[in-house]
């Protein structure tokens, strides 16, 4: 008889990964079926400067944009849509968006508006402070149509926020997520592991605070330490120090598991790739530019890693056989991982067993023997 574990975890698609294009000199977020045309608003409406926060060098961008600029290349985009592309958004990111005085973002947002109702794009989203969402700032989100709101939360222990000097708390975060619930709007959480007093225990009671409060979406983006900053200050000084990528890519692994299995889609992980430039910003910290891959390997890692032990477990005579560990075929690179490092792993891992890894359409992970 042959002995089976099947695990029916959530397969997440594997097919809706992000890439940077350049479409007419213009950057834009590429997925297979959805696409994110960014525009960068710099430090723009900000209070002040957290104290890891350097978007000049995080976005590539120094300028704000204007309505001229935002028509331009909304209809740039359309010369190269791909015939897989169902959604375009127009998104503006990079400050406080509702902090921006209300005639630049009525400017800005009117051009957005324009787009989508000239057929170019389908919807607008914005990232801003949690202490900076009110009624009023609402109606004008409303009034353009804006769909997506993105709360740079980043943790949700005060201490951390306060270490951040994030300049707003815990509470701050609830009450914008109450009015974006309210108001009917989407509202995606930002999460940054590793800040000064976090801790890995601390990120992810933050992730499981974020699930509590159903978000539309999340983003992490461990801290790295980037020039021009009080962060980089901090570091030099010997009184920060970073994750080491390792370390950053196991615990993002662990918050990734945490929203996958209560169906929170996860946008994105790490920073964007960045040029020779931005590069040359990092100081130090959990930088790769295949970070949120080398996430989603490890989390496929653990789960196989989990699935073999359990099977062994479960049959101890049985350790010594050969051993059949299928996978489904749609997560097969993330399985693989990075220069094959998962395979490796689980071999060295389990020395004693002889692992035989296939690839299959079937949804889960199968342990047998032979
Ligand atoms: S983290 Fe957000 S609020 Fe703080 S300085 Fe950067 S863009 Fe502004």
């Amino acid at each position: 008889m042959i002995a089976s574990i099947l695990f029916h975890r959530r397969i997440p698609a594997t097919k809706n990964y992000c890439v940077q294009a350049y479409i007419h000199g213009y950057s834009v977020i590429m997925s297979k079926t959805q696409v994110t045309i960014p525009f960068f608003v710099p430090h723009s409406g900000c209070p002040h400067r957290c104290v890891f926060c350097n978007q000049w060098v995080s976005t590539g961008s120094k300028t704000l944009p204007d309505a001229i600029a935002v028509r331009t290349k909304i209809d740039a985009y359309h010369t190269k849509i791909p015939p897989s592309v169902i959604r375009i958004e127009a998104a503006f990111f990079g400050g406080s968006f509702t902090a921006i005085p209300f005639e630049k973002q009525e400017e800005l947002l009117g051009a957005a508006l324009a787009g989508k109702r000239r057929g170019k794009i389908h919807a607008i989203r914005l990232s801003t402070r949690p202490d900076c969402i009110d009624h009023a700032r609402l109606d004008l989100l409303e009034r353009y149509e804006v769909e997506t709101v993105e709360l740079g939360a980043q943790s949700f222990s005060d201490t951390v926020l306060s270490a951040s000097q994030r300049g707003h708390t815990t509470d701050d975060i609830f009450r914008a997520v109450e009015l974006l619930r309210e108001r009917k709007f989407n509202y995606v959480i930002q999460l940054m592991p590793g800040l000064p007093l976090d801790t890995a225990d601390e990120s992810l009671r933050s992730a499981l605070t974020a699930v509590r409060l159903a978000p539309h979406g999340v983003r992490i983006y461990p801290t790295v330490v980037l020039e021009h900053t009080g962060l980089a200050d901090m570091f030099r000084e010997g009184r920060y120090t970073p994750l080491e990528l390792h370390d950053a890519v196991e615990l993002c692994a662990a918050m990734y598991s945490i929203f996958l299995e209560s169906v929170i889609p996860v946008i994105r992980m790490g920073l964007h790739p960045l040029d020779a430039e931005g590069l040359a910003g990092i100081l130090a910290g959990p930088y790769h530019p295949a970070f949120g891959f080398m996430v989603k390997s490890r989390f496929r890692r653990n789960q196989v890693e989990m699935a073999v032990e359990h099977y062994i477990n479960s049959n101890p005579d049985k350790q010594h056989r050969k051993m059949i560990v299928e996978l489904p075929a749609a997560g097969r690179e993330e399985f693989i991982g990075l220069k094959k490092e998962n395979l490796s792993h689980l071999r060295s891992k389990f020395p004693h067993c002889d692992l035989q890894i296939r690839f299959t359409d079937a949804g889960g992970i199968s342990v047998t023997r032979d």
